[in-house]
């Protein structure tokens, strides 16, 4: 039997699994799920990375073959023929005329094929879909996810099931419309459109997309680190300011690097700071209680409103493990951010990325 490429870690009790089409939560961890609390179980993706270690494998080696030694591919070529990721990274030195005694870089995700981040995620279950032949995929979403795997699909000629939360914003439902994806909309919150996924999931046999549910968005998510690591000359950056919502941005730029860090090509972890909204802050106020409580979540940046952060447990050890922060900003300096952002780079961006 030949070793597979990769194996599937749990976060919560440290059991490892075979690769297989459609691997979820670890079945252990996540047989009882608690209500209200955030899911147990989700599971990490590992290499071999001591073989990529001993063979001396070098960034630029990686690089050339599109990382795929690091992916849950047999090839790139099944990966969409939109450009995703290799995005800018922007250096900026001063704000409202005000020197910086730092340097700072602004990632410009926008300029993805559906305008956000997640085409990352989206972009590798879709290959990973079309290598097991699993045709049609689903996935809750507030919106952003749910735009990027019609697009994705849209590609790929996949077929996309969008479940929605009825108070998704409208802009993004048109936009999963007319991407020519299936549309769900729930009478209810974004939870309840993950459990109604989730059933569909298992009576129809469709592949499922969900946000640290399914382990390969954040393997999706992780590239953003290749990029910042070589457009910063092959170094590390010192800090990292992150938009949380559920946690899996987070938890991906952290297993990036980590990869990086478990092959030997740096010997540096970023700090990673999350970033919530005071009125969406479920991960952050959690982070070092023993019990988990929810507050409603009710801030303007949509994108990461968020009541139970699905990747909390893994999102909690990465900042443990590496020493990473947490703060969270107001409404209002948000939105402030957003026009001061505007106004001095050229950049647009919507409240949830407006708030690191
Ligand atoms: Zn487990």
């Amino acid at each position: 039997m030949t070793k597979t490429k990769f194996r599937y870690r749990c976060t919560d009790c440290g059991r490892e699994y075979d690769a297989a089409p459609a691997v979820y939560l670890c079945p252990s961890c996540s047989a009882s799920p608690e209500s209200g609390k955030p899911p147990r179980g989700v599971l990490k993706t590992v290499y071999d990375y001591e073989s990529l270690r001993e063979a001396g494998t070098g960034f630029d080696q990686l690089k050339k073959t599109g990382f795929i030694e690091l992916l849950p591919l047999i090839s790139t070529a099944s990966m969409p023929p939109l450009r995703v990721g290799n995005t800018p990274l922007y250096p900026v030195s001063e704000l409202e005329g005000r020197r910086f005694p730092f340097g700072l870089y602004l990632k410009d995700d926008s300029q993805n094929p559906t305008w956000s981040f997640k085409d990352r995620a989206s972009a590798l279950v879709s290959a990973y879909a079309a290598e097991n032949r699993l045709g049609t995929i689903i996935t809750a979403s507030t919106g952003n996810a749910g735009s990027s795997l019609a697009g994705i699909c849209a590609s790929q000629h996949q077929r996309a099931v969008i479940v929605v939360p009825e108070t998704a914003p409208l802009a993004k439902l048109t936009q999963i419309v007319m991407y020519g994806a299936t549309l769900v909309p729930v009478k209810g919150t974004y939870d309840e459109a993950f459990d109604l996924s989730v059933k569909a999931t298992q009576l129809f046999g469709w592949y499922n997309r969900n946000t640290a549910y399914n382990p390969l968005t954040i393997e999706g998510k992780k590239t953003v680190s290749f990029e910042l690591f070589e457009q910063l000359n092959y170094h590390v950056p010192d800090s990292i300011f992150i938009p949380v919502g559920d946690g899996v941005i987070l938890s991906g730029v952290y297993k990036g690097f980590e990869d990086l860090l478990r092959i030997g090509l740096t010997d540096k972890m970023p700090i990673i700071i999350a970033v919530q909204s005071e009125k969406s802050d479920n991960l952050v106020r959690n982070i070092s209680r023993q019990v988990f409580r929810i507050m409603p979540s009710s801030t303007v940046a949509d994108s990461i409103s968020v009541d139970i952060p699905r990747n909390f447990y893994m999102a909690g050890q990465f900042l443990e493990d590496y020493n990473g922060e947490t703060l969270t900003v107001s409404d209002d300096a948000i939105l402030s951010a957003s026009k001061v952002l505007a106004a001095n780079t050229g950049l647009f961006a919507e409240p949830a990325a407006a708030a690191p």
